[in-house]
């Protein structure tokens, strides 16, 4: 894709008011077209979601960075990210932090994402096929966790799973018509909760159902 398509996106993205330089630049530098099934390639660099297969889409690219913006990452946080999909959130991600654990409960979906984080050379992800809504324990606490599917509500074990002063952003609402991204910060013994902005997702799936897609 032409340099002009990535900056036009770029554009996109700070008129529907992302700011942070570091995240445009990572949005800007990625091919987004390495992450679209073939037949979607023409629309890669515009700012849509857009089909994966398995019923899912690969976010917008304003919402990828919105969120992104939202975690403040450094290059030496630890991020969790639920629901890898087409792996474009992740490697954004992987660009401006020191290691993305990402989990996805579509194998298929998650073999693709492996394969474009080779052919990427980013060899700071590490990846899992199952039950997000889990977390990752064994790697807990993270600094920053994002879900990218839409939850009833913010999930408490993934809550668990923050560190002292880390932040999560995840999409809260059942119905298309009524969801936000929530942000959630770790504060001592307790939450902050901050609503950012409505937009739409697909389901966050419940673990007994997401077991059996695995
Ligand atoms: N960030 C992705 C968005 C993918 S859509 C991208 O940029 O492409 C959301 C993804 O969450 C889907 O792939 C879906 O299969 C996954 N998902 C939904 N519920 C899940 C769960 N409980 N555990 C893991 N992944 C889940």
């Amino acid at each position: 894709m032409s340099d002009e398509g990535k900056a036009k996106l770029v554009m996109a993205l700070r008129k529907a008011g992302v700011t942070d330089t570091a995240v445009l630049g990572a949005i800007e530098k990625l091919p987004r077209d390495v992450f679209v099934p073939a037949h979607f390639r023409h629309a890669a660099y515009d700012d849509v979601a857009l089909p994966i297969g398995h019923g899912q889409t690969v976010s917008r690219p304003a919402v990828v960075g919105l969120m992104t913006e939202a975690l403040c990452l450094t290059p030496r946080t630890k991020v969790l990210e639920i629901g890898t999909g087409s792996g474009y959130q992740t490697a954004v991600l992987a660009m401006l932090s020191r290691r993305v654990y990402t989990i996805e409960r579509h194998r298929p979906l998650l073999a693709m994402a492996e394969q474009r984080f080779g052919q990427l050379k980013l060899f700071n992800i590490t990846t899992r096929a199952g039950d997000g809504t889990l977390g990752w324990k064994a790697q807990a606490p993270f600094q920053c966790i994002i879900v990218t599917a839409a939850a009833a509500d913010v999930p408490p074990v993934l809550a668990d799973q923050l560190a002292e002063g880390g932040a999560m952003v995840v999409p809260i609402g059942s119905d298309y018509a009524s969801q936000a991204i929530v942000k959630v910060v770790r504060e001592g013994s307790g939450f902050t909760t901050k609503e950012m902005r409505a937009v739409p997702f697909v389901p966050l799936v419940p673990a007994d159902t997401a077991r059996e897609a695995v």
